[in-house]
């Protein structure tokens, strides 16, 4: 079987490696045929792609351009240093690291930068909407480090700001951590830091879930406020899978020495150079309609859910992602993944803010518009798939799934995702 997408030397690998090359052609034919509502997915450019499959690759480049390790380094970089000034450029930031592996490995060096082991500091609580990696029993930040964690009010399910303040009060915190990976509305960054100043921490904001809409000017950007902003490349950003560090000038240092040679080796330039491509789409016109597009189309979706009886926690979302509540359904968020998985539909089952089940079973869902609005669909496919979604997870009837995973291919079909060219 032949493929265009992947180019010329797919061929090749079909030859070499039938099995892996089969996994490929298997993920691609997955995206292309199924709905996919993972909040922090994305599917990336060919041009990104492209740059992801290149030479860069084999090259080690251990330290920053012009001030390498090893040599040969000319070439890439070009390509770190263009990288780095799309970055400021795009964020009006001071100062920006490309080298984070990943989201988890950009957090651990801002740690590494600002935090001795047992330091105290403040974070979102992770059944709130936080993160693994802001003081999880199982992760580095909370084995090393002394976490205290803030929530969300019972009542409105927004950031409790009077608790983090009396916390920050009360702790004295020498860093305080926003932003989470289940936040359906925009953080008070101001609010923030002001709890910051009169404690005297670090403001250091995760924005891994919604950078992609600060890139793109569709919400307010917390970069004039924070210290120091890390966040993923893969999510709405649209990049490749990775990480990113942009901070204040008088943290520049102690940020580059806590990615390289504190936490991380050698680079991957391939990847630095797919995030150069990513950042410059993001600077265009189209991206930025298509992240307000994200938004409208997320808000279409969570509109419909709540009609289908799924309850938006904090009744909405000003984001590219809602957590619903499904106990008004009395259907488990384990279930209704299970079920709308088998009706070609990808969502995650989710903690809700106060959730009785455990965290294995959940009583919400988390969905997201980023994939989506990528292939193009709009609000009255909103309205469709909010639809296929209630009536997949309020039934185990395998038939009615299958009915539903018929419509999926029907609607696929008219918004391929990485449509054949
Ligand atoms: C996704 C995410 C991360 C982790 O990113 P990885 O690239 O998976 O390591 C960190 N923080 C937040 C808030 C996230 O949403």
């Amino acid at each position: 079987m032949s493929e265009t997408f992947f180019g010329s030397d797919f061929a090749q690998l079909q030859s070499t490696d039938p099995e892996i090359a089969n996994v490929l052609l298997d993920e691609l034919t997955r995206l292309r045929t199924g709905i996919q509502l993972i909040a922090s997915e994305n599917f990336t450019s060919p041009a990104v792609l492209t740059a992801l499959g290149s030479t860069l690759s084999n090259k080690y480049a251990e330290g920053y351009p012009g001030k390498r390790y090893y040599g040969g380094c000319e070439v890439v970089d070009v390509a770190e240093t263009i990288g780095i000034e799309r970055a400021k450029s795009l964020f009006g930031a001071d100062h920006a690291n490309l080298q984070p592996h990943s989201g988890a490995s950009a957090n651990i060096a801002v740690f590494g930068a600002f935090l001795q082991p047992g330091d105290t500091y403040l974070a979102m609580s992770l059944p709130h909407g936080g993160h693994l990696t802001h003081g999880a029993g199982v992760s580095y930040s909370g084995k090393w480090f002394n976490p205290v964690h803030y929530g969300v009010a019972e009542g409105t399910e927004n950031i409790d700001y009077d608790q983090l303040r009396d916390l920050a009060r009360e702790h004295k915190p020498k860093m305080i951590i926003a932003g989470g990976s289940a936040i359906p509305r925009l953080i008070d960054f101001k609010a923030i830091r002001e709890i910051a100043d009169e404690v005297g921490a670090i403001m250091h904001v995760d924005a891994a879930h919604f950078i992609g809409l600060v890139a793109g000017k569709a919400i307010p950007s917390p970069v004039p406020y924070a210290d120091v902003v890390s966040f993923t490349t893969h999510k709405v950003l649209r990049g490749p899978r990775s990480g990113m560090i942009v901070c204040k000038q008088e943290h520049a240092a102690a940020i580059d020495k806590a990615v390289f040679p504190m936490m991380q080796g050698g680079p991957m330039m391939h990847v630095i150079a797919a995030k150069a491509v990513a950042l410059k789409e993001c600077a265009t016109p189209e991206y930025q309609k298509y992240v307000k597009d994200v938004i409208v189309n997320s808000q279409a979706l969570t509109a419909g859910l709540a009609a289908e009886g799924m309850r938006p926690v904090t009744g909405g979302t000003d984001t590219h992602l809602a957590l619903l509540d499904l106990q008004g359904i009395d259907v488990s968020g384990k279930e209704a993944e299970q079920r709308a998985s088998d009706s070609g539909i990808v969502l995650n089952k989710n903690s809700i803010p106060y959730d009785p089940k455990p965290a294995a079973v959940t009583s919400g869902v988390r969905v997201g518009t980023p994939s989506l609005t990528t292939q193009g669909m709009g609000v009255p496919e909103m309205a469709k798939i909010a639809s296929m979604i209630g009536r997949a997870v309020k039934t185990d009837n395998p038939s009615v799934h299958a009915q539903i995973k018929a419509e999926v291919l029907d609607l696929t079909a008219q918004f391929p995702a990485y449509p054949r060219s």
